[in-house]
């Protein structure tokens, strides 16, 4: 079955540029000049509009257990608010399992949860809670055996490593070209500060960012950094960067002349800011780790994004519900559950406040979005990429409407987004997942199910 889409301006990391995209079965089979002639292909008219790659969003949190509460979006309902906000791949990082498992628990719990219910295409990024002797050998087996090739650790909470542990991993990981993926904040910095706060009666949310501060994120950064380094240029990807101090740790060693390290940040440290926990009923809402930060991030991180110095924007999808989850911490910000919203409302936030108010060019959203993130997870071209070959993910975006960021808007299953009220310009119209609409004009019309396991290969990182 061929299926044309004509008429649009097709947006790749390259440029803009007028063409027809013509899609055999699952799969891109050609770029057209827009006056080819015309063939026997069903068409999708996309006249005034952008055609950008499905977006891939390699941070989300489907299904999340945590102990204190469980993320409202399940891989079906997280996926739906993905597709029909432009994302047609995630790639989920897992929970933590019972202590002292193996990583092969959590491998087989994640095939239970999303199997069969993800309605886009999705991986795993494995999970480092501990490190025996057998770990660094059953890592490198699930990367072979499962297309598992980066797995998380995590410099604070209770399943953190140590440098030794750290050591251990990075060392293989290096040999096995497998990306390392870390949460970095300073364990001690963070549990002294919450601690103390505690006993001085500092529970309201505006003390949440106090208890994280900047300096807990660069001195983790700083050390992944070296700590990388010194296992032989280990490949590392530092999730969720939030602070200009952790911007210049990554300046630093880019200067040193380290390779294999990317970074990521997220809409919510690009466009809010630690003023939302003024207010201690609403802040709960923005109750994260690492938390919101000054306009000063803010500023330092569209900065590196414009001047190419990260790699990925992604989401870090921890959605609770605020009427009743996040009430935990209604009396003590250290009781609610760390997390917010995202996933559907990333690709149109970056379109709207970051190309539109010249922060970032739209190649630039493109690669940040879309084609960085499939590369650092090992599945581009396959993903991320409008070429011939590639999978036909792919989404019209209107430039021309314009409307108000709402909760009654979004699919998940969170009652509420951080960005209620937000006035957006552009709109994603259509999108495709292998060749066929999953999302039209804000209705899902995939399936539940109709996602595919991705097997992904070694990160470009790596
Ligand atoms: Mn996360």
């Amino acid at each position: 079955m061929l299926t044309r889409i004509r008429g649009g301006m097709i947006a790749t990391e390259e440029g803009v540029f007028p063409g027809d995209i013509l899609i055999e079965d699952e799969k891109i089979r050609e770029i057209l000049e827009p006056e080819a002639p015309a063939d026997d292909a069903e068409i999708i008219d996309a006249g005034g509009k952008y055609i950008l790659p499905g977006a891939v969003d390699i941070h989300t949190h489907m299904d999340l257990e945590v102990g204190i509460a469980r993320v409202i979006d399940d891989f079906y309902t997280g996926t739906v608010a993905a597709a029909c906000g432009g994302t047609t791949t995630i790639v989920d990082h897992m929970a933590f399992g019972p202590a002292g498992c193996s990583p092969w628990h959590q491998v087989k719990e994640y095939h239970r949860l999303a199997d069969g219910q993800a309605a886009v295409d999705y991986g795993f990024h494995g999970v480092l809670q501990h490190v025996s002797d057998a770990v660094p050998d059953e890592m490198a087996r699930i990367a072979e055996e499962e297309g598992i090739t980066s797995f998380k650790v995590y410099l604070t909470y209770d399943g953190r490593l140590d440098d030794l542990d750290l050591m251990k991993i990075l060392d293989r990981a290096a040999k096995e070209h497998i990306l390392i993926a870390a949460h970095c904040e300073n364990h001690g910095i963070v549990t002294y500060r919450r601690e103390q706060f505690i006993r001085q009666g500092k529970t309201q949310a505006k003390w949440h960012p106090v208890s994280r501060p900047a300096e807990a994120e660069a001195e983790a950064v700083s050390r992944l950094l070296y700590l990388a380094r010194a296992a032989g240029e280990a490949p590392v990807y530092i999730v969720h960067l939030s602070t200009r101090q952790g911007l210049e740790e990554i300046r630093k060693a880019k200067a040193a002349g380290q390779k294999h390290f990317g970074a990521e940040t997220c809409p919510q440290y690009l466009l809010l800011d630690e003023h939302l926990y003024d207010d201690p009923r609403e802040g709960l809402k923005a109750i994260m780790a690492p938390p919101l930060r000054r306009q000063e991030d803010r500023d330092a991180l569209w900065g590196a994004l414009a001047g190419n110095e990260l790699d990925t924007v992604a989401t870090d999808h921890c959605p609770f519900t605020f009427a009743r989850q996040k009430q935990q911490g209604a009396q003590n910000f250290t009781k609610c559950p760390s997390g917010a919203p995202g996933v559907e409302e990333r690709l149109i936030l970056l379109y709207s406040e970051g190309v539109l108010r010249n922060r970032i060019t739209l190649p630039q959203l493109v690669k940040y979005a879309c084609t960085n993130p499939a590369r650092v997870a090992g599945l581009y071209p396959r993903k991320g990429a409008i070429q011939s070959g590639s999978e036909a993910d792919l989404v019209i975006l209107d430039p021309d409407q314009e409307w108000t960021m709402t909760t009654g808007l979004l699919h998940g299953n969170s009652d509420y987004t951080c960005y209620e009220g937000m006035k957006i310009r552009g709109a994603v119209e259509r999108v495709l997942l292998r060749g066929k609409t999953v999302a039209l004009n804000g209705q899902f019309t995939g399936e539940r199910g109709g996602g595919q396991y991705l097997r992904r290969g070694r990160s470009s990182l790596a």
